[in-house]
């Protein structure tokens, strides 16, 4: 049987996709025949290995496939981000949190302890722990409680849990690094390039001293702490894109390879909450956001033929999708929805929210209730089914073939657009996904090289199905 399918033309070839995530690339001729259904062989051949026609031998792998691209859909709550404070030093363009001297923002222990209770009951074997702000260093004593706790209850509980703090550095000191080392905390800090694009973007509040200083002077300490332990640092970054980094691409890009980052994530600015108030600071269109996404993977791939190796997170999990059939389980790409599914958002004051951007757009539409009703019943909120609902590609994208990779946050969409139902030929991110997967198909198409690369991404490529994937052009390539 013959899946049902759909198309796109890229660089003169004709990508066909099925609903199931199987893939193949036809030239015109070879459409032809599978439009008229006159298949011979070999071509039979290969879209029996590709999985688009589907025989008894090849159902099994088709189903396992599919599961594992879709292994979000099964999963309950296993991230869950715990905002400790809404304080914060920093006055960034894009980015609402009240000044340190603020009060009545702070998450208390009581609160801690009930989101803890909330957090164990998820029915996830993985949990994993995000400290969110405001700045989180600021509530030190919270976070302190909440690790030692939930490292206490992951001895008795039989789950595994991650730990995760996102800060920005200014407030880190030996004692502070030396208690996130002992309990297995993960550091995530903001960089989003050089000094000159870092301070625009991210000004200490009243101004005054460098920003990117102090979060060089964090990235040091963490880095020579570990290196004394012989360990890696595990210490990521990510890069917010604003109006002042466009132009700056490949600068931002050697920043993070300079300082020894191997996955840097170029993510837009969304309009949301202070972003979307301060738009014509910090904004730009789909299609400038596109152009510096180019430009900057173009660089990557140029660093990578050097022997430098980086990759964009985004184009990383696209590719695990596309090329290996791996749910990077991103709540930005997944169909439907992953917000309240399997991410829930705790505020200092308790109410527990689908995503964090659910908590960040500036009102409670997709606030799921308080810490005190318990898991139970935030997880069968009808807001949950209702983004799962609106947020369904089937329904929206039409004979679109990313359908199988691709998502559309439906809080992202109401921020923007008033309504959680995305307009697709309109919308930002459906504009900004589709044109980062034809580049990223394009690339595997048309450069040998890039794919190379894309190859040392991913090393445990299944290449027999590759191979029958491309066809006549990796065969080309073997022929170099
Ligand atoms: S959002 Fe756009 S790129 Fe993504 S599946 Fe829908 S139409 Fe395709």
């Amino acid at each position: 049987m013959i899946l049902p399918y759909q198309t796109r033309t890229i660089t003169g070839k004709n990508l066909v996709t099925t609903r199931l995530g199987t893939w193949i690339i036809l030239t015109n001729e070879e459409l032809s025949q599978l439009c008229t259904n006159t298949l011979e062989d070999p071509l039979r051949e290969r879209l029996t290995l590709t999985d688009i026609i589907i025989t008894e031998e090849n159902r099994d792998r088709v189903l396992s496939n599919f599961r594992r691209l879709n292994a979000n859909l099964g999963a309950a709550p296993s991230l869950h981000i715990i905002c400790v404070t809404d304080r914060c030093n920093h006055n960034c363009t894009y980015c609402h949190a009240s000044s340190p001297e603020a009060t009545g923002v702070d998450m208390s222990i009581a609160t801690a302890n009930k989101v803890l209770d909330v957090i164990f009951s998820s029915p996830a074997k993985h949990l994993t722990i995000e400290f969110q702000g405001g700045e989180t260093m600021i509530n030190w004593m919270v976070v302190t409680h909440i690790v030692t706790q939930a490292r206490r209850r992951e001895a008795t509980s039989g789950k595994h849990i991650s730990l995760v703090i996102v800060s920005n550095l200014s407030l880190i000191d030996n004692a502070k690094l030396e208690f996130l080392s002992i309990h297995q905390v993960a550091i995530t800090t903001s960089l989003d390039g050089p000094a000159s694009v870092h301070d625009a973007n991210r000004p200490f509040l009243g101004g005054g001293r460098s920003t990117h200083k102090s979060v060089m002077r964090g990235i040091e300490l963490i880095q020579n702490h570990y290196k004394k332990q012989g360990k890696p640092a595990p210490l990521s970054a990510l890069c917010t894109t604003t109006r002042a980094s466009l132009a700056h691409g490949p600068a931002i890009v050697d920043e993070y390879a300079r300082l020894g980052f191997e996955i840097i994530h170029l993510r837009p600015v969304n309009p949301v909450g202070i972003a979307k108030k301060r738009w014509d600071l910090v904004g730009y269109t789909a299609d400038e956001f596109i152009a510096f996404w180019k430009t900057a993977m173009d660089h990557i791939l140029k660093l990578n033929r050097s022997g430098i190796r980086i990759i964009e997170r985004q184009a990383f999990m696209m590719l695990q999708k596309i090329l290996a059939f791996r749910d990077p389980m991103y709540l930005g790409l997944m169909n439907p929805s992953g917000a309240g599914r399997c991410v829930l958002t705790y505020n200092y004051d308790g109410k527990v929210y689908a995503s964090d951007e659910a908590r960040m757009i500036g009102e409670d539409i997709f606030c799921l209730g308080s810490v005190d009703l318990g898991y139970e019943k935030l997880a069968r909120d009808p807001i949950v089914a209702g983004l799962v609902q609106a947020s369904i590609l089937d329904n929206t994208c039409g004979s679109c073939p990313y359908i199988p990779w691709c998502g559309i946050d439906p809080v992202l969409t109401y921020a923007a657009y008033g309504s959680i139902i995305p307009q697709i030929p309109l919308h930002r991110m459906h504009q900004i996904h589709q044109a980062q997967f034809d580049y990223l198909i394009e690339q595997i198409l048309t450069h040998p090289d890039p794919f190379s690369a894309f190859y040392l991404w991913l090393p445990n490529l299944d290449m027999t199905l590759t191979r029958a994937r491309l066809g006549d052009r990796i065969l080309a390539l073997d022929m170099r």
